[in-house]
């Protein structure tokens, strides 16, 4: 029998760590899990999930204005901001609750409390020290937000989701996914939105032609792009609104400023350098292929050691160190380098594998499929909006390299046509599979013209 309280003590109760807690109970691994904060992370209570609900919200109202086109109206189309936030805040509570029932379905001891880890096999919470054989710190990130002056007027998605009444005037700070979304998100739900960029053109690392694109449809949405602009200060109003003041000099009044400017890992107050845990120089924890941190009986998974800030990366992650650890030992490690994945601006943004400036350093040769149209619903709907979609392709394999489209659903079209890249599909293979008509997606396997090599 183990002279220990629990063979694994799993720190955090986000994504990546109910799974990894679930599939190790299992396998009749003892396990607790020791959560502070709401079952489900980040993503069940302030991410992945309210944004694609809020998203809904935004695209609801564009709809609404569109079917008009098609004979469809309504009088007045008008958005209750609170109706949005109440029938949210019911929502996450159903998926809290349902996060407590798997645990406690398979067995692991919930603990509610902020863990310390006290040495490689003990954990206080609320002052008990419990030990473990193993434990997993899967406490994930926390927004970062930069030290500007004013800073204590900011929000960051933590606090935007309830926010009490709908900013009529919103500004967005940041180029990256969080930013990107809540912009569409506002400035869809009928915000005056701007968007606040330090460098030329927001999205860096995505493909260069699919970042120029989105930020044409964007604009078209209603969201004002300020790129190479940073924010220098920040100030209250007696009623409440805030002076932003521009690098380039202007200044904006705004009702709240939502600063989405990376997350960081949320390893403060941790007791990871009292243990000997290392960590880089973003904070994130160091840890090897199977997921053991500098002090052995020490794991972590998730955004808390960044290699990818993901979701289902970390649910990946999850199920790799369990089957390791406590399955066959022979789990396999996540495909980092295929990672399909979505930002859900209006258009969505989805993509997988290499952008054509990232194919072209890598290989001598590609041909790349480009095409660029009006969707069917969009020629009664009286919308401007555009689609994207690019094959990449590595002419001496004919393999599929990279894959991007920014159009209504293209989430939910890259995740089917992810599993055929990741299994290696070629041009050729795209081109013998027969359409489905009239779909926007069709255009992936009717792609003939090269566009250029
Ligand atoms: P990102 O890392 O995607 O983007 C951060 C942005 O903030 C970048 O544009 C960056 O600019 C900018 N920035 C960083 N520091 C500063 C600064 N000091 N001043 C001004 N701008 C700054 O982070 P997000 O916060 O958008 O999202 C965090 C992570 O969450 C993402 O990486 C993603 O993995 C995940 N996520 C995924 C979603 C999805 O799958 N749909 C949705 C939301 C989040 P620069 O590019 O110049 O460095």
């Amino acid at each position: 029998m183990s002279s220990y309280d629990y063979d694994l003590f799993v720190v955090g109760a986000g994504s990546g760590g109910v799974r990894a807690a679930r599939m190790a109970a299992a396998k009749g691994v003892k396990v607790a899990v020791a959560e502070d904060l709401k079952l489900g992370g980040t993503c069940v209570n302030v991410g992945c999930v309210p944004k694609k609900l809020y998203v809904y919200a935004s695209e609801y109202m564009q709809e609404s204005e569109e079917g008009r086109g098609f004979g469809v109206s309504a009088d007045k189309v008008s958005f209750d901001w609170a109706t949005l936030r109440d029938n949210k805040i019911s929502e996450i509570s159903r998926l809290n609750n349902i996060y407590g029932n798997l645990l406690d379905n398979s067995g692991c001891e919930r603990i509610k409390g902020r863990a310390t880890i006290t040495g490689p096999n003990s954990v206080s919470v609320n002052g008990k020290v419990m030990t473990a054989e193993r434990i997993l710190i899967a406490v994930g990130g926390w927004p970062y937000v930069p030290d500007i002056k004013g800073r204590e007027h900011i929000i960051t998605s933590n606090e935007v989701f309830d926010l009490e009444s709908f900013p009529e005037r919103i500004m967005v700070v940041g180029g990256g996914y969080i930013a990107i979304e809540f912009a569409g998100i506002f400035a869809g739900l009928g915000a005056h939105t701007e968007l606040v960029y330090r460098g030329d053109l927001f999205l860096r690392g995505f493909d260069q032609e699919v970042r120029e694109f989105t930020a044409t449809e964007v604009a078209r949405k209603g969201v004002n792009l300020n790129f190479n602009t940073d924010v220098e200060s920040i100030s209250k109003r007696d009623d409440g609104a805030l002076d932003v003041r521009l690098s380039n000099g202007d200044i904006r009044v705004v009702d709240h400023i939502l600063y989405a400017t990376g997350r960081v890992p949320k390893t403060a107050g941790l007791g990871l350098e009292e243990t000997g845990v290392k960590v880089n120089n973003k904070g994130a924890i160091v840890v090897n292929d199977h997921f053991q941190s500098s002090v052995p009986s020490i794991y972590a998974l998730g955004d808390v050691i960044d290699r990818v800030q993901l979701t289902p990366v970390a649910l990946a992650e999850a199920m790799s160190f369990v089957d390791q650890v406590y399955g066959s030992g022979e789990g396999q490690l996540p495909d980092y380098d295929l990672i399909p994945t979505a930002v859900f601006c209006q258009p969505n943004i989805g993509t997988l594998g290499l952008t054509e400036e990232q194919a072209r350093a890598r290989y001598d040769h590609i041909d790349v499929y480009v095409s660029d149209f009006r969707a069917m619903r969009h020629t009664m709907s009286g919308s401007e909006e555009r689609t994207l979609m690019k094959l990449i392709v590595e002419s001496s394999s004919d393999k599929i390299i990279g894959i991007h489209m920014v159009g209504a659903d293209a989430g939910e079209i890259l995740q089917g046509l992810a599993v055929a890249v990741v299994a290696g599909a070629t041009k050729q293979d795209f081109d013998r599979t027969i359409g489905i008509h009239p779909t926007a997606a069709e255009e992936f396997v009717t792609m003939r013209q090269k566009s250029r090599s």
